[in-house]
Order: structure tokens, then C-alpha cells, then sequence
């Protein structure tokens, strides 16, 4: 499906399906979470057989950050449906004296999810979960650059639904600009800054509101006081998973200068543990997405100082876990986010510095800061914006359906995941109920000489 009139059909469709309430009931939202739960299952050997393709993503990671984060999600979605579709009751101002108010969530209709490539199979299925227990009717857009996972989501979607309930569209930029040409209800985008503009672009010619779940220079700030094995630990963790293409991936490290030696020593200690001293070689190490990407990595490395790694292998598109050492602020790979396993380190006096440096950047998506100090730890949380934030931690915040996942500013606008996701996709209707057997007389003209002073009183 890729043309014009066949998208706009498709919507109609929708829209129709829509307009008969087929969407609204408790049982019919929990029926299509419960199918795609069932179609991931019956596919999931083709799920990690086709990671493995356009991502050389091993099986333990496929499951660790794509199925299971969405499974975990159709569940805890299931559990609590029932409550968060409920209206709920809010109080009512003497004024509007024998009234009843409340607040009750209703679908926005229907609405566009269009997907990044990192993590292709997550990013495409995560925001379907919150759409369809909104009681929306969703058409989809993952990324070309991920082929062999568009292809299965193409299957998992044509067999969990009719079109006019999900609708999955394949394809790159034309695909993606011939929906972004049609009305929708909400849009929900995935993916860098500049793609970002477009899609915020041509919504405003519709009015559209939209949730942007963009990326940037997320920084790890190491103070002299951390545990410093641990705090290498998990930025090797959380930067070298899915080969640095992560959007909350420790992009670099600010780090003290006294305890410099010894973290560098940690790093390479769990680089090697993790991946060997031949990453090429590692099940568990993945590859770049694509060449353009992958020349994209190389040239951020050229005239910087390679403490570990920098080997590559074009024809296999590997670049070994590398960390650069003694970073300027102005090279070009502490100009744009870096999305591959290259790691500076920007070594600084102390850690007032390491605040000020955040500051003065655009607002990251993430922020993790590594100290045993928790009044230090509490001004950094306070003094620095991030979308989300761990302490001695990296990316961890993004498995737990309590917390809102998005971005701030230019990291991005709106938030998913767990309830948050559900009201994201949901409109909030305010509902005044009157009652017929009363109808004071005061508020319709004409108004006695007594009125103002009335109304300046209550
Ligand atoms: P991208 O912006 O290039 O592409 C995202 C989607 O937009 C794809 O489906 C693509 O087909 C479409 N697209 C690309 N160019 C387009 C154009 N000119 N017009 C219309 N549509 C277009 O992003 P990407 O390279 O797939 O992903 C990497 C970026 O996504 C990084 O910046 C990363 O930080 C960010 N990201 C953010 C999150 C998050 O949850 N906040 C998650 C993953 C990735």
C-alpha cells in the first residue's frame, strides 16, 4: 500500500470502523491487545531472525529490549484497562449548583505512529499498545532502514487485525510524506531532530497535535566520589548495547580528573569482559545499521585520541567499542549525537563544571550521574533539565511502566509508556451534567440591579 488514493481509503476506512464505536468497548480494546500478544508469540523466530539482519542483534538482546519490553507492556496494559478508561468524578463549584462534573478519557480517532530503525521492533510496537487501549484505530510507519523487521511487523500486524483497525505501511521518505500529507488525529514520531521538523511541519497544516520522542547528546557526569567500577560497568553497558544506537545512550562522559586513570582502567576492564578481546567475534555485539552511518562514525573519530577500540570492518559494518580520551568540547563528535559505540571522555576539574557543561547544551534526553553524595547527586538532578535521569545508573528508566518516557525541548515533546502512554493517546473530556428539575432563575437576563454585587460575593 503506497499510494495516494490507497492511504487515503485505507483512512477512510478507518474512520469508519471508527464512527461505528467498534473501538470503544473494554472487551474489544483488550480483545486486539490480547491478538498481538498471540501474533508476536506465533512469530517470534522470525522476530529474531530478522534483528539479527538488520541489526546483528543477538537473541538475548532481542528479548532483553524489544519483545519483552513490549510484552511486559500488553500486560501491565491489560491489568489496569479497566481503571484507566473509567471516568472520574471532580467536584462542582456552587455556582453550578445542581450539576454533576466529570472527566471521562475518550480515543482521539484515528492516529499515525510513524518508527525509528534502533530498535525497530520496540519503537513500532510500544506506542500500538497505549493507541489501541486508547481506542484508537492506528496506521503505522516503521523504518525502511530496518527491512527484514518492517517485513514481520507487516505479517504480525496482517494477521492480528483488519486494516481498518492497524494498517501497516512500508517505505522511506515518500511513504512517510504521502501520510503526513492526510489528516490524522495524533501523531507519534520516533526518530532524529530534523525528521522531527517535518513531521511537526505538516502537522500544523492539519492542527494535529503531536508526541516528537526525539533523541541528543545524552551526558554520564562520574564524580570523584563514585563507585567508580560500577560506574564503568554501566556506561559500557548501556553505551555498547545495540552497538551505541540507543536515543538514551550515554552519549560522553564528564568525568573528574583525579579518578581518570582509574575509570579509563575500568572501562576497558568490562569491554573486554563484556565483549571480548575480539568484539568482531562477540555474539553479543551488534552492527552499524548502515554505511552511510558507518563512514558517518568513522570521520568523528579522525584526529582524536583512541584509548580503546577504533578498529572497524566496513564490509561488515563493525566498529569495535571505542572510547576517546581527553575530548574537546569543540570536535566534531561533541557537536551532533553520536548513535554508534564511540564513548569521549571530557575530563573536568570538578563537578560544578560538569553542571555548567550540561547547561550550556541543548536539554539531553537522558542524564546520568555516577556519585555516592546525594546532596551533589540532588543538585545535579535539580540544577540540569534531561528528559529522564539515573542515578549510578543507565537506561534502566525506560523498563518501568511508572515512569513517563519523552524528552524536553529539543529532546523531544509528550510521553509514553504505562498510563502515561494511555492518556497520550486519549482526549480528556470534561462533561458538566444538569438537572432538569431545577433552573435558577439568576442566570438568564434580564439581570436585577442586585446582580454585580451578588456575583462579587460568591
Ligand atoms: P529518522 O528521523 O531518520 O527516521 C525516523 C522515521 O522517519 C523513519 O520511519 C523514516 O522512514 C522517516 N523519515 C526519514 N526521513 C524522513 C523525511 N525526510 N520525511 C518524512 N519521514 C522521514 O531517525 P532514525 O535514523 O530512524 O533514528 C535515529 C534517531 O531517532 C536518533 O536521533 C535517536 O536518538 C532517535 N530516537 C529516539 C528515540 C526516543 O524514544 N526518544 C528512540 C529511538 C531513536
Amino acid at each position: 500500500m503506497s499510494n495516494p488514493e490507497s492511504i487515503s481509503h485505507i483512512i477512510a476506512k478507518q474512520r469508519f470502523f471508527f464512527g461505528q464505536g467498534s473501538t470503544l468497548t473494554l472487551q474489544s480494546r483488550k480483545k486486539r491487545l490480547e491478538a498481538l500478544d498471540q501474533a508476536i508469540t506465533r512469530h517470534e523466530k522470525t522476530i529474531f531472525d530478522a534483528l539479527a539482519l538488520d541489526l546483528g542483534k543477538s537473541p538475548e538482546e532481542a528479548l532483553l529490549t524489544e519483545i519483552r519490553e513490549v510484552k511486559k507492556e500488553i500486560r501491565f496494559t491489560l491489568k489496569h484497562l479497566s481503571s484507566w478508561m473509567k471516568s472520574r468524578s471532580v467536584p462542582t463549584p456552587i455556582t453550578l449548583f445542581g450539576s454533576k462534573s466529570r472527566i471521562q478519557p475518550q480515543p482521539l480517532g484515528t492516529v499515525l505512529i510513524i518508527a525509528p530503525w534502533n530498535y525497530p521492533f520496540n519503537l513500532s510496537l510500544m506506542p500500538l499498545i497505549p493507541a489501541l487501549a486508547a481506542g484508537n484505530t492506528v496506521i503505522m510507519k516503521p523504518s525502511e532502514m530496518a527491512p527484514a523487521t518492517s517485513a514481520i511487523l507487516a505479517k504480525i500486524i496482517s494477521d492480528a487485525f483488519l486494516p481498518e483497525e492497524v494498517a501497516l505501511v512500508e517505505g522511506g521518505i515518500p511513504e512517510t510524506t504521502e501520510l503526513l500529507s492526510q489528516a490524522f488525529d495524533h501523531i507519534f514520531f520516533t526518530g532524529g531532530e530534523a525528521v522531527g521538523r517535518i513531521v511537526m511541519e505538516a502537522a500544523t497544516r492539519h492542527l494535529t497535535p503531536v508526541t516528537l520522542e526525539l533523541g541528543g547528546k545524552s551526558p554520564a557526569l562520574v564524580a570523584a566520589d563514585a563507585h567508580v567500577e560500577l560506574a564503568a560497568k554501566r556506561i559500557v553497558w548501556g553505551k555498547f548495547m545495540n552497538a551505541g544506537q540507543t536515543c538514551v545512550a550515554p552519549d560522553y562522559v564528564l568525568v573528574e580528573e583525579g579518578i581518570l586513570p582509574q575509570f579509563i582502567k575500568a572501562l576497558k576492564k568490562y569491554i573486554a569482559a563484556f565483549y571480548g578481546e575480539t568484539p568482531g567475534k562477540s555474539p553479543f555485539y551488534g552492527r552499524i545499521i548502515s554505511e552511510r552511518h558507518f563512514d558517518r562514525l568513522l570521520a568523528l573519530l579522525e584526529n582524536q585520541h583512541i584509548l580503546v577500540g577504533g578498529i572497524f570492518d566496513r564490509k561488515e559494518r563493525f566498529l569495535a567499542p571505542t572510547v576517546l580520551g581527553d575530548v574537546s568540547a569543540e570536535s566534531p563528535v561533541m557537536q551532533e549525537e553520536i548513535f554508534g559505540p564511540i564513548l569521549p571522555l571530557i575530563p573536568v576539574s570538578d563537578m560544578e563544571s560538569a553542571i555548567r557543561f550540561v547547561q550550556n547544551r541543548p536539554k539531553p534526553l537522558a542524564l546520568y550521574v555516577f556519585t555516592e553524595d546525594r546532596a551533589f547527586c540532588e543538585k545535579v538532578l535539580r540544577e540540569t533539565t534531561s528528559g529522564g535521569a539515573c542515578v549510578n545508573d543507565t537506561l534502566v528508566h525506560l523498563s518501568s511502566h511508572h515512569l513517563p518516557f519523552g524528552g524536553v525541548g529539543p529532546s523531544g515533546m509528550g510521553a509514553y509508556h504505562g498510563k502515561e502512554g494511555f492518556r497520550t493517546f486519549s482526549h480528556y473530556k470534561s462533561i458538566v451534567k444538569t438537572s432538569t428539575r431545577l433552573d435558577l432563575p439568576l442566570r438568564y437576563p434580564p439581570y436585577p440591579r442586585w446582580f454585580r454585587h451578588l456575583m462579587n460575593r460568591i
